[in-house]
């Protein structure tokens, strides 16, 4: 590892120091970004691994389709060759008044301007046994670690809480042929995020993999051994299900602790205003730790998803290097895999539709592909769109939502959505018969 005092050598004063806390996306989609533009002197820290690496795929290395080094987007050269300098530490303390970063290790590190990229961690609400060997959450490389130790000859698994990360979790130790039994407080998969149909329809996919899925059901206590290790769970009904591995996904929060007592001010999130500034001058965030004090285009204050952080690091990198831009991200998106089902979003999609709101919704007959469509009653204007198991081109739904088209207009034109390799089956005729019958 680089000492601090070589790798400051050649910083000088003429030269701004760009500090990033943070090797994920956002801190190394800005550091990147700034490089191509400017000669500032860039240093990025993390604590959890040298090189950045893609957290999207830590599931596929644990389900043996990658191998850890495969989910490094860039050879370890590239850093250095591109002047980018990287410190695998921990910062335990911003003093802004004097621009200084305090380490674990007790060295001291100075910036000109601080990027504050630090991400999430997972979500624990205080169960009894939740810190019990064998009960962990899993968001980084460290947590993959402990899965490999955890999940060692284990037979029985059980998975807490019904969002993204846990069905990823299911999935994964589903690959290893354990038991697994899913653990959802809600009446429906995921329903505070999906309409109740696209809930059904993962419900049902996630059963046809031999997953016990319990539906309305919430943990009370993770029960140990002799030993400290977890033995079971009871659920709020008086359940026992006897497991020796307990994975808590119920969300994330910002990664921030480490600012209680700076003078950077925080709520849930590092508090932001639209150019990513905090209330101290030089020191921005950006990423999932980065939560806006007014909300922009009508998005979520905490954007907690991986495209957005490239999207916060661009435009900030931009802000520094060339001109003042404000974060105007364009309609709403994400993607997903739950098991075999691809799942894109665009708009907005809420879980509950109603007035003003009305929506056309097509399923497949094998309940392995579903398409909604949410419009304006009124203006009849495209709100949102759901797509299971048919992939769609994001930039055409993108410019469909932008330039407000109407229901009628990408009824029609759907087949120019469509991006599923030639050959495939082609589905937009009969959504069609269907809306015509159903809306017409
Ligand atoms: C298993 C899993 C699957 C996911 N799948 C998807 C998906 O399919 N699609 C999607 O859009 N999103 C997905 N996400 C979410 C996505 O990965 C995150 O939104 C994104 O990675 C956040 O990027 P970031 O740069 O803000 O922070 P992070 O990637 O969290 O990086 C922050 C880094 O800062 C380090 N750090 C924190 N504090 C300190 C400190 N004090 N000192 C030094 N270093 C520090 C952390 O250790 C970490 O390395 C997934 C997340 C997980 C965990």
């Amino acid at each position: 590892m680089v000492a601090i005092r070589d790798l400051l050598k050649g910083c000088s004063a003429s030269n701004k120091h760009v500090v990033i806390i943070g090797n994920g996306i956002s801190g190394i989609t800005c550091a990147r970004n700034i490089r191509k533009k400017s000669d500032f002197f860039i240093t990025v820290i993390s604590s959890e691994t040298e090189y950045h690496f893609s957290r999207t795929a830590l599931m596929y290395v644990y389900m043996g389709h990658l191998r850890f080094e495969d989910t490094k987007p860039y050879e370890d050269g590239f850093w250095a060759k591109n002047k980018i300098n990287l410190l695998h530490k921990y910062v335990t303390k911003v003093e802004a008044s004097n621009k200084t970063l305090h380490f674990s290790d007790g060295e001291d590190f100075k910036y000109d301007i601080l990027i504050i990229a630090t991400g999430s961690k997972p979500n624990k609400f205080g169960w009894p046994g939740q810190e019990l060997r064998g009960v962990q959450g899993l968001y980084s490389f460290q947590d993959l670690r402990l899965l490999e130790e955890n999940t060692k000859e284990i037979k029985q698994a059980v998975v807490i809480g019904g969002g993204l990360i846990g069905i990823e979790l299911a999935e994964m130790l589903n690959s290893r042929k354990i038991d697994v039994t899913f653990l959802v407080r809600e009446k429906h998969f995921w329903d505070l995020v999906m309409p109740e149909e696209e809930a059904i329809l993962i419900e049902k996919e996630i059963k046809s993999h031999h997953i016990n899925l319990k539906l309305g059901t919430e943990l009370e206590e993770v029960l140990s051994d002799e030993n400290g290790k977890v033995k079971a769970v009871t659920t709020k009904s008086g359940e026992i299900i006897p497991c020796q591995f307990v994975g808590l996904t119920v969300g994330v929060s910002p990664n921030i602790s480490f600012l209680n007592d700076s003078e950077i001010k925080i709520d849930r999130g590092v508090l932001v205003n639209e150019f990513f500034e905090t209330n101290v001058k030089d020191v921005y965030a950006i990423g999932d730790c980065a939560q806006f004090t007014s909300s922009i285009n009508g998005r979520r204050s905490i954007e907690q998803v991986w495209y957005t952080g490239r999207m916060h690091g661009e435009t900030l990198a931009h802000t520094l290097t060339t001109i003042k831009t404000n974060y105007n991200p364009g309609p709403w998106f994400n993607s997903a895999k739950f098991f075999d089902i691809e799942y894109q979003t665009y708009g907005d999609v809420p879980s509950i539709i109603s007035e003003p709101l009305n929506s056309f919704y097509w399923e497949h007959p094998s309940g392995k592909m579903c398409f909604r469509v949410v419009f304006d009653i009124q203006t009849h204007q495209l709100i949102g769109i759901n797509v299971f198991g048919i992939r769609m081109r994001h930039e055409v739904f993108n410019r469909w939502l932008t330039e407000g088209k109407k229901i009628d207009y990408v009824m029609e034109h759907l087949p120019e959505a469509n991006f599923d390799p030639e050959f495939f089956v082609r589905y937009e005729k009969e959504i069609n018969l269907q809306f015509n019958k159903e809306l017409v």
